[in-house]
C-alpha cells in the first residue's frame, strides 16, 4: 500500500492541485488526452542536487503520472534514472540496470509525456557534439524546452553512475570525483534527455543532459560521450514547465541556493 509520509504530504497537495489544473486545461481545450502535453515537469532544482539535497520527496509513481519519458536520480543519489515508455530504470553504481520500487522517492527528475514533433535520421559516425549540432538545427528555437529520444547503435558509449550516499551528504561535485565510468562498445539502445535554454541555470542543466539505456537492459547511465553508428532522433518541443519543490524537506529549506553553481555543475555533469 502506498504511504504518504509527512515529508511529502505538502508536495502531494501541490501535485494534486497541479493535476486538477492540468485536468481543467484539458477540459477547457476540449482535448481528449489524459496527461499534459508539451510540458516539462520537474522535481526540485539542479542547484539543490549540487548542494547535496539527495533526500527524495516525490514517489516514482507520482513522477510517472506527470510523464512517461525522462531522466533523474533516486533517493540518496542511488544511481541514474531513465524513464522510457512509462517505465523507470535505475542504473546503479555497479553498472547494472534495476527496476526500482515505485514507492521510492526521487530528489531530482524531469519528465514529459513524450510525443515526437519531429523525427530525423542522424548521420553515421556522428559524435556527441555532432548530434547536438543536428538537433540544434532541427529544434531551432533554443529558448524552448526540447525533450530528446534517440534510438541507435553506438560504436562507443561512455556513461557514468553515482553511488548511494549517506548523511551528512557531500556536494555532487565531490561525489562525482570518484564516479564509476562505463565504456560500452558496439551497443544499441536509447538515449533520453533534454536540451534546455540558458535561462534554466540554477533550476536545471542548460544545454544537453542525456542518459542511456541499452536495448538488452543491461547497461546505461549518465552520458559523458558517445559515437553513433546510426540512429534516429525524435524531439518534443515543450513550451510549458511545471516544478514540484520539496515543501517540507528540511535540508531544502536551509540550503543556500543564492550562489552561482555553474562551475560545480560543469564538474558534476562531465
Ligand atoms: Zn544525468
Amino acid at each position: 500500500m502506498e504511504s504518504i509520509n509527512p515529508e511529502h504530504r505538502h508536495c502531494s497537495h501541490i501535485f494534486l492541485r497541479f493535476l486538477s489544473a492540468a485536468a481543467a486545461i484539458i477540459i477547457l481545450s476540449g482535448c481528449c488526452a489524459a496527461a499534459p502535453q508539451h510540458t516539462v515537469s520537474q522535481v526540485s532544482t539542479i542547484d539543490a542536487l549540487l548542494a547535496g539535497v539527495y533526500r527524495g520527496h516525490v514517489p516514482l509513481r507520482h513522477l510517472l503520472a506527470m510523464g512517461d519519458t525522462g531522466i533523474g536520480t533516486f533517493d540518496n543519489l542511488d544511481g541514474e534514472m531513465i524513464i522510457m515508455n512509462g517505465k523507470v530504470y535505475q542504473i546503479k553504481a555497479d553498472g547494472k540496470v534495476y527496476l526500482p520500487d515505485l514507492d521510492i522517492n526521487t530528489p531530482f527528475a524531469a519528465v514529459v509525456n513524450f510525443k515526437a514533433d519531429k523525427t530525423f535520421a542522424l548521420p553515421p559516425g556522428t559524435d556527441f557534439k555532432g548530434v547536438t549540432a543536428v538537433i540544434d538545427k532541427e529544434a531551432a528555437c533554443g529558448n524552448l524546452f526540447c525533450a530528446i529520444v534517440i534510438h541507435g547503435t553506438f560504436s562507443k558509449m561512455k556513461t557514468r553512475s553515482v553511488p548511494a550516499q549517506q548523511e551528512p551528504f557531500k556536494p555532487l561535485a565531490e561525489v562525482t570525483k570518484n564516479q564509476p565510468v562505463f565504456n560500452l562498445n558496439n551497443v544499441s539502445g536509447t538515449v533520453i534527455g533534454f536540451r534546455l535554454p540558458p535561462f534554466v541555470r540554477g533550476i536545471n542543466v542548460p544545454g544537453y543532459h542525456l542518459h542511456f539505456l541499452s536495448d538488452d537492459l543491461k547497461s546505461g547511465g549518465h552520458i559523458l560521450d558517445f559515437e553513433l553508428t546510426g540512429g534516429t532522433a525524435e524531439i518534443n518541443i515543450c513550451d510549458k514547465f511545471f516544478m514540484l519543490l520539496p515543501g517540507n524537506e528540511k535540508m531544502f529549506g536551509s540550503v543556500d541556493l543564492s550562489k552561482d553553481r555553474s562551475a560545480e555543475l560543469n564538474k558534476a555533469e562531465k
